[in-house]
């Protein structure tokens, strides 16, 4: 088995670095200095834990445009995607400082004493992270789970260690004691595997495929240890005929083709109500054709190349079996490219309009009322995400009620906020990361009884 890994640059098609792959040894060695580190983590001061995470958070700060170029380089993310997403450790970070003043407990009546409840954090967090999002996967765990004292060892995908290693680094730099947070590069079935295997490990955060989050499952129910998975989608992106058609069509692009629609949350399925599917399609066309899909690092790069030469034959395998309706733009020369791409379904049955095909391609289907939306949007095995475009606020409520999926939102394709809870229905996922709740997902709930 080999010991390195050639990080490759998704736009030139260069190697980048070479980076050692952990092996079982390594990531028990690790697993142990993070458990060693863990009591010491715990009982650190909470106004102490809080400047240190903020202290990070500034560290971070001031390495943006570094991690950022890091990002375009490694995974081909456009330069203003790589920005938000370094910033958006800064900002988890931040946010979760305020964590471990806050972790309250309860205090519930009971006869002969008092009951105070308590959080107390797990021990080691193992992170699995995948490709597509290297730095906010990483920081929707790691931060909740340090503010809530508990050490962290992370897994990144093997095809986008460089940020988190960086990452790591820039914590030590913040002042994080030695075994605190651990970035491991390694193979899944190797470092990740051994997370969900390692008894001092107690709670797995895996984000990733539903294949792979199945087997995580499997494997934590040995030691029932705790898992948090966010899986798959297949979204849908429900255009009503009241809905500003203008504003819809030309939103709906970045609802799929961010990140070359490498994303859990693409609305990969667009329906559009029948009196409005003509109109819809031509707007539409013209947004796509009007999308900057250029080489990343260029600063006005809406959409970059996917992240290898097999995820592109993966995506270009949906594409052979459909007919393609229009396309956006794609640089010619090296790089993984796949130009946006819109496709008209033919039958709900289609492997197009039933999986993820984690690339720039959507589908589109017309749909006849509320009833017969909501009914296709949940026909489905996933339920990640979802938006809904409609000049009727009482619609939008009751379709978004009606939608079986975590996260959606209206006029809209911006439903994931670091501040609001992030997680899916169905095969797409297992408990929420994000939100103001997050960190009593790294913790268990403890009761004491008092007695008089
Ligand atoms: P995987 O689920 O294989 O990878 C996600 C992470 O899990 C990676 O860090 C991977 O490591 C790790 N991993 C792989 N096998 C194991 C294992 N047995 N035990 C523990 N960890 C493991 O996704 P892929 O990268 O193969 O992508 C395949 C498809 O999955 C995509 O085309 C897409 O459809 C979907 N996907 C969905 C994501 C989402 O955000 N929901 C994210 C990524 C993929 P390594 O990188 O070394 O393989």
């Amino acid at each position: 088995m080999s010991t390195t890994f050639t990080v490759v640059n998704p736009a030139t098609e260069q190697a980048v670095a070479e980076v050692a792959l952990a092996d079982v040894a390594t990531t028990d060695a690790a697993i142990e200095r993070a458990h060693e580190a863990f009591p010491a983590w715990r009982d650190v001061a909470p106004g102490e834990r809080a400047r240190l995470l903020r202290r990070f958070a500034a560290v971070v700060d001031e390495h943006v445009e570094e991690l950022a170029e890091l990002e375009v380089r490694n995974a081909g993310h456009t330069w203003g995607n790589a920005t938000w997403e370094a910033g958006n450790v800064r900002d988890c970070l931040n946010y979760y400082s305020a964590t471990p003043e806050r972790l309250f407990g309860k205090q519930i009546p009971v006869p002969g004493g008092i009951d105070v409840t308590f959080h107390e954090p797990l021990g080691v967090v193992g992170i699995i992270v995948p490709w597509n999002f290297p730095m906010p996967i990483l920081a929707w765990g790691m931060a909740p789970a340090l503010a809530s004292g508990n050490t962290v060892v992370v897994k990144p995908a093997e095809l986008t260690p460089l940020t988190a290693v960086r990452i790591a680094e820039l914590a030590l730099e913040a002042g994080l004691p030695e075994g605190v947070l651990t970035v491991l590069p390694g193979r899944g079935d190797v470092v990740g595997q051994r997370f969900v295997t390692h008894p001092l490990v107690r709670k797995v955060a895996f984000t990733g495929s539903t294949r792979v989050g199945k087997q995580v499952m499997a494997g934590c129910a040995d030691q029932v240890k705790r898992c948090t998975l966010e899986l798959g989608g297949k979204s849908a992106n429900i255009v009503f005929a009241d809905a500003d058609l203008r504003a819809a069509a030309a939103s709906s692009p970045y609802a799929v083709f961010d990140n070359a629609g490498q994303d859990c949350c693409a609305r990969s399925r667009i329906l559009v109500q029948r009196p409005a599917y003509d109109e819809f399609l031509g707007l539409l066309e013209g947004a796509v054709a009007g999308m900057k899909v250029l080489d990343p690092s260029d600063r006005d790069s809406e959409m970059g190349p996917l992240i290898s030469a097999h995820q592109r034959s993966v995506v270009q395998g949906y594409v052979d079996e459909v007919d393609v309706a229009f396309t956006g733009p794609a640089p010619d020369g090296p790089g993984y490219w796949v130009p946006p791409t819109v496709v008209l379904a033919e039958s709900t049955q289609q492997r197009i309009w039933r999986e993820e095909v984690f690339g720039p391609v959507v589908a589109v289907l017309p749909f006849d009322d509320e009833a017969d939306a909501v009914a296709l949007a949940n026909d489905t095995d996933y339920g990640l995400s979802g938006s809904i475009f409609t000049g009727d606020v009482g619609r939008a409520l009751r379709v978004a009620r009606g939608v079986q999926a975590g996260n959606l939102s209206v006029n809209s394709h911006s439903a994931v906020r670091y501040w609001t809870p992030f997680g899916g229905y169905k095969q797409s996922g297992l408990g929420r990361e994000l939100g103001p709740d997050a960190p009593h997902a790294f913790t268990e709930e403890k009761n004491v009884f008092i007695a008089h």
